[in-house]
């Protein structure tokens, strides 16, 4: 695992702009396109892999660093896309049915601003259908496997960018979050990665789940890389008007050291006999490194941040579902399935071209928004909504951090929980929060179990302090001493 795909993004971006290097942009998406030939026909982190796009994007950064102008801070990094981001000429597909033959007209804003910055997109990445599932066995086309074991899900929704990341297919990979689907895979096949604050970042040409919730983000082997694509897709967009700087609320300046930070303890975060014992060992190792670091603890509560999550959760975000996912209605894109008439056309297409998961979304959204119910259900969670953005904001008084875990468990098998409606939702108790109240969260890597499948803890800050929450979550990577686990599937196959 020598070769310079494997070094830190900085480095092999500082080796393709040195024009002594023998390292190209070239050299790095050819060794990518060769890892995914060789790898992903057991992963399936792949739906459409772009070569020909990643070739001739390669060409034209090298191209510019042989005419002595710089190609950016991602020069030649192999990126992997969410297959529900747009990328200009490439198949959108959402892992639905429902967009069969729908090519992007445009890139998404973050996918132009990494590609202005020098990184090539290799590849559209696995997902639950519209983003909506914790293991990305609700993909159309299939699931994806985690790589530290192939009998397990990568969680999900963003599976295929976690999975493609923590095979070492692609060094940096965009995922989006709208309850925990940047964080909770990242988790679960133990690499890193951010939700920055709601607003933070672009969602022009990210296809809206819940628009009050979604944000993209990073997934990379470490904070370091995840932050340095953070950089550079972050800040205002006029195509996004939710996205915008955050003037008001004067960030802290980052911390330098992990002495006096203040890391806040949630009792509603402590998921009581529930977590999995080596998560819970996990969690507790973090919290003593970061006591020795000289760190100080905070008991705190947040009431609505614990358990009640869920149920708001699971009526705001099918609420905005239903009515984002209203376009697909066989006129305007992908599949039509003829009907009798234009209502049966709707039906059809739409009954032929969503999976379960997303119907059920749909049909609980229009229930929870329907004259004579809205008040009970919808308005309800809107206001416990506001509640818990409040209780946030009051913690984050007494704390510059909150530390708990991101996944109550590792990785689970490929079916466990596909019965199971709730079981999946559970799995993100401690990650559609953050979500709801708009704050950023990171998951990074805390080691693995005695089966060797990865384990996770996470770190949340107050909205608008992306740039301080990076900087102690680089701390603590750093005293953790655990960094991203390299799967055997990928030391075997690359050796
Ligand atoms: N797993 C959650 C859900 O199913 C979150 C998904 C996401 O963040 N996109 O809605």
């Amino acid at each position: 695992m020598g070769h310079p795909l494997d070094a830190s993004v900085a480095e092999m971006a500082r080796r393709v702009r040195d024009r002594a290097d023998p390292v190209t942009a070239k050299s790095l998406v050819e060794e990518s396109l060769r890892r995914i030939a060789a790898l992903d026909g057991r992963l399936h982190a792949f739906l459409h892999v772009a070569s020909d796009l990643a070739r001739t994007q390669a060409e034209r950064v090298d191209a510019a660093v042989a005419a002595g102008r710089d190609p950016g801070p991602l020069a030649g990094v192999p990126l992997a896309v969410k297959d529900n981001l747009e990328v200009q000429g490439l198949p959108l597909t959402c892992a639905s049915k429902i967009l069969a033959g729908y090519v992007a007209p445009r890139d998404a804003t973050v996918v132009a601003r990494a590609v202005a910055a020098g990184a090539c997109v290799v590849g559209k990445t696995n997902l639950d259908e519209f983003a909506m599932g914790s293991s990305t066995e609700n993909s159309a086309f299939g699931p994806t496997r985690n790589p530290h074991d192939l009998a397990r899900v990568p969680g999900g929704s963003s599976g295929g960018s976690a999975a493609a990341v923590a095979a070492r297919l692609v060094p940096l990979a965009l995922g989006s979050d709208t309850g925990g689907s940047i964080r909770q895979p990242a988790a679960l096949t133990g690499v890193v990665g951010f939700k920055p604050s709601y607003g933070r970042v672009s969602r022009s040409g990210l296809v809206a789940f819940a628009s009050s919730l979604d944000q993209v983000g990073p997934l990379a082997r470490t904070v370091a890389d995840a932050a340095l694509l953070h950089a550079v897709i972050e800040g205002p967009d006029p195509a996004d008007a939710t996205s915008h700087v955050f003037a008001g609320s004067r960030p802290p300046a980052p911390p330098t050291s992990l002495a006096g930070l203040r890391v806040g303890r949630v009792a509603e975060f402590d998921l009581g006999a529930n977590p999995d014992p080596d998560v819970a060992a996990a969690l507790a190792r973090a919290r003593r490194v970061l006591g020795e670091a000289g760190a100080r603890e905070v008991q705190l509560s947040i009431p609505l941040g614990g358990a009640a999550g869920i149920p708001i959760y699971y009526i705001v975000a099918p609420a905005e579902a239903s009515s984002n996912l209203a376009r697909f209605d066989g006129i305007r894109y992908g599949l039509r399935v003829p009907g009798e008439d234009l209502e049966g056309l709707y039906a059809a297409t739409r009954g032929e071209g969503f999976g379960p998961e997303v119907r059920r979304r749909i049909l609980v959204g229009t229930f929870v928004l329907s004259a004579g119910y809205a008040d009970a259900y919808y308005k309800r969670a809107m206001a416990a909504r506001r509640a818990l953005a409040q209780q946030f904001e009051r913690a984050f008084e007494q704390a510059d951090v909150l530390l708990s875990t991101t996944t109550p468990t590792p990785a689970f098998r490929l079916g466990e929980k596909s019965s199971d409606p709730v079981a999946m939702y559970v799995c993100d108790v401690l990650t559609v929060v953050a979500n709801l109240a708009g704050v950023p969260a990171i998951s990074i890597p805390a080691g693995v179990n005695a089966a060797g499948l990865p384990l996770a803890v996470q770190l949340w800050a107050r909205a608008g302090h992306d740039a301080a929450l990076l900087e102690a979550a680089r701390l603590l990577e750093d005293r953790l001493g655990t960094p991203a686990p390299l799967p055997a599937l990928t030391r075997e196959v690359l050796a």
